[in-house]
């Protein structure tokens, strides 16, 4: 229901009450005392018509009366002559006096004469015979002899009320004794009634008790009987009716008179009651029209532009529109109030928007898979890399169920999963294969959930890893690990075969050396001839040329299979370098070179195995006077460098291509142009990097074409050794 309508009906319903507050109102207070005073007059007015019937009697009373008081009557009652019938007893005196009836009683009780007349008919009628009854001996209508009494009222007989008078009969000086009674009535019929009516000016209307009559009358006479003089009671709503009770002359109740009076007070007082119902209506309806009409222009139009507004901006959802209705009260207060609010809800709006756009962008570029289905499991939404990983389009989507792209294998413990979640437990580390568009199945790892609303499971919420490149590659990776652990195998099979073979060639090879060279020393020591003497010097430089071959081939092999261990200690490098510098000069000046050693002034200690570093520092002063053409010059130099110690052993020989530095160190490599030239198998530069190593060192070469060669290796120094984290020397400078 509208405002407007209900204001309306309020406006209805006031008037309403208003106007039956006024009836009520007039009803109970003006109209009581319009009635009241209505029935003030009615009973007046029944008491005029009363005055007026009493009149009548009166005047047939003194009809009588003139009669009775007569000496001619006087006379007359005694002879009853016929001169006083025929000159006072015609109908003439009937019609002049208005009566019906003349009765002559001789104080004996005798009618002397008696004549009853119908005034209407003007005719002589006959003597109604129950008046007879009335007039029996001792009646009161009849004087007691010499009695001077009258008596006058109204007695009823069966033609209905008459009036009566009775006088003793006396002479004209009013003196007895009285000779009989004269009566005189007149009927209280239509005629006499309007006489009344003339008087009076109301309608009368007269009923003998005992006599079938309204029911009005009935009621006037019961209220009439309890001692009520007057009884007044509406008739209609334009008449009222006073009635009265009459005795006899008895003084029995004999008639119910009953005068109808218009209600002009009554109507007078409907209309006036009418009438300001009217204006109050009147008043009501204006002052209601004008509010209506106020409402409606500053309230009803206004509100109703608001609501306008209001559904406008429900229904285009811009926050940016405003609502302007004019005015400065409380309606511009709410629409002020309201812009506030789209102002507010503008910025939440932005805000949300973008918090939606960081979780859209979040969720639309997650390289997850997911997906939210509904219970029955159609999709409902469903992220890029969902669509691009599957294949599947909106349209099919629109057409899919979850069940659908589930791989058989899986729809099983799929259901299964479904329903626990959707009984809200949460399942973790899902693994599923979904089959795409193209036909392809790809393996998802993931977790659903289940969206809850008001205690029902609504939809479920799924993100997913594609694995499937991951479970490849762990099938390859295990592959390989299987292909790894056979190498091994193989390759620790191999290392325990080369073992074997090493102890088998160490026995092999050293077993009969060994003797060679016990017999070469004896031999040098006994043989005194020249030439022979010759002869067992080469023998023992090849047998030792052999020996020594034969220690880096071993060594060689213990190094690549771990068989090579140190006999670390204390070891005086200065010292070292010295003594080998000194065993090497021989060697140096057979082949034309010089050999310079520049040591250090304090005197480094390594921890290392003194017979492994002096291998290591001879083999690459051999190598220095080996390479280095005649006439060239070799340093062998150590310094400290930091917590290292750098011994570098410089020629002046060819130099050496970048090529060939980075496989010198590689078993069995030598230069190209080295390999006609020179003896060798490319082990001692192998075996030096081996033994360098297993002492936490590094070697290195530097070299340039023609500008000779400098090979340098690091030793940590025995303090620096026990501390931890060893820098590299190169890296450290
Ligand atoms: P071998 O000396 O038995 O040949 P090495 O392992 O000691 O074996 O040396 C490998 C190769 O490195 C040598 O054959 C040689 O070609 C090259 N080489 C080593 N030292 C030098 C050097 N000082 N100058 C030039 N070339 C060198």
């Amino acid at each position: 229901m509208t405002l407007r309508t209900k204001a309306l009906m309020i406006l209805g319903v006031a008037l309403l009450c208003m106007a039956g507050l006024t009836y009520v109102t007039s009803r109970f207070t003006f109209m009581t005392g319009v009635e009241e005073i209505e029935e003030r007059d009615t009973s007046k007015h029944v008491e005029q018509v009363l005055g007026a019937l009493s009149y009548l009697i009166s005047d047939v009373e003194a009809d009588t009366a003139d009669w009775a008081s007569w000496d001619d009557t006087y006379a007359f009652i005694e002879d009853g002559s016929d001169e006083y019938i025929q000159s006072n007893l015609v109908d003439e005196t009937f019609i002049t006096s208005r009566l019906n009836l003349m009765l002559f009683v001789h104080s004996s009780g005798r009618i002397v004469f008696g004549k009853a007349f119908d005034l209407e008919n003007e005719e002589e009628t006959p003597i109604p015979r129950d008046l007879l009854a009335h007039l029996s001996e001792g009646s009161l209508l009849l004087s007691p002899p010499g009695a001077q009494s009258f008596i006058s009222g109204i007695i009823s007989l069966n033609r209905g009320p008459v009036l009566i008078a009775s006088q003793p009969i006396l002479t004209s000086r009013n003196e007895g004794p009285a000779r009989g009674t004269l009566i005189f009535a007149r009927y209280l019929n239509s005629e006499t009634i309007n006489e009344l009516v003339q008087v009076t000016l109301f309608p009368i209307i007269v009923h003998s008790i005992g006599e079938e009559v309204h029911p009005d009358f009935k009621e006037a006479l019961a209220s009439l009987l309890r001692d009520k003089p007057i009884f007044v009671k509406p008739l209609d709503n334009e008449h009222i009716g006073g009635y009265a009770l009459i005795n006899d002359i008895y003084g029995k109740p004999s008639l119910v008179l009953r005068v109808e009076i218009p209600r002009d007070a009554y109507q007078l007082g409907q209309v006036a009651t009418i009438y300001y119902i009217l204006t109050i209506l009147g008043a009501g309806v204006l002052v209601g029209t004008t509010t209506m009409f106020v409402i409606q222009k500053q309230v009803l139009s206004r509100f109703a532009r608001l609501i306008r507004g209001i559904n406008s901006i429900t229904t285009s959802g811009d926050t940016l529109t405003r609502i302007s209705i004019g005015g400065a009260d409380e309606l511009s207060l709410v629409a002020g109030t309201i812009n506030g609010m789209l102002a507010t809800l503008q910025e939440a709006g932005k805000d949300i928007r973008e918090s939606e756009e960081r979780y859209r962008d979040l969720f639309e570029n997650a390289t997850d898979l997911i997906q939210s289905v509904a219970i029955d499991g159609r999709f409902l939404y469903m992220n890029n890399a969902w669509q691009e990983t599957l294949g599947y389009n909106e349209e099919d989507i629109a057409n899919l169920s979850l069940w659908d792209i589930i791989h058989p294998d899986y729809i099983s413990h799929y259901r299964e999963i479904f329903q626990k979640v959707i009984s809200g437990e949460q399942v973790d580390n899902i693994e599923v294969a979904l089959m795409t568009k193209g036909g392809e199945n790809i393996l998802v790892e993931g977790n659903i959930s289940c969206r809850f609303e008001e205690g029902e499971a609504v939809s479920t919420r799924g993100i997913f890893r594609n694995i499937t490149e991951r479970k490849q590659a762990q099938e390859k990776l295990q592959v390989l690990y299987e292909q790894e652990r056979d190498l091994r195998q193989r390759l620790e099979e191999e290392i325990r075969k080369r073992t074997e073979f090493t102890r088998a060639l160490v026995h092999e090879l050293k077993t009969p050396i060994t003797p060679v060279l016990a017999a070469t020393e004896l031999l040098l020591e006994e043989v005194k001839d020249e030439r022979v003497l010759k002869l067992v010097h080469s023998i023992d430089r090849s047998a030792s040329n052999l020996n020594r071959r034969i220690d880096e081939l071993v060594d060689l092999i213990r190094g690549e299979t771990g068989m090579l261990s140190l006999n670390l200690m204390s070891v005086d490098v200065a010292s070292l370098l010295r003594d080998i510098g000194i065993d090497m000069k021989p060697v140096a000046v057979r082949s034309g070179h010089s050999l310079t050693v520049d040591l250090p002034s304090s005197n480094p200690v390594v921890s290392a195995d003194g017979d492994r570093l002096r291998q290591i520092v001879q083999n690459l002063l051999n190598n220095a006077l080996k390479f280095t053409p005649s006439g060239g010059e070799v340093i062998l130099r150590a310094r400290e460098d930091g917590d290292n110690l750098i011994v570098e052993v410089q020629d002046t020989g060819p130099g050496i291509s970048k090529a060939d530095q980075e496989r010198l160190f590689n078993p069995y490599y030598r230069r190209v142009e080295d390999r006609e030239r020179f003896s060798g198998l490319g082990l001692g530069l192998a075996l030096s990097k081996t033994l360098v190593e297993l002492h936490q060192g590094r070697i290195w070469v530097k070299s340039r074409k023609g500008k000779g060669s400098t090979f340098g290796f690091s030793l940590p120094l025995e303090t620096a050794s026990r501390k931890e984290g060893r820098v590299n020397p190169e890296e450290k400078s």
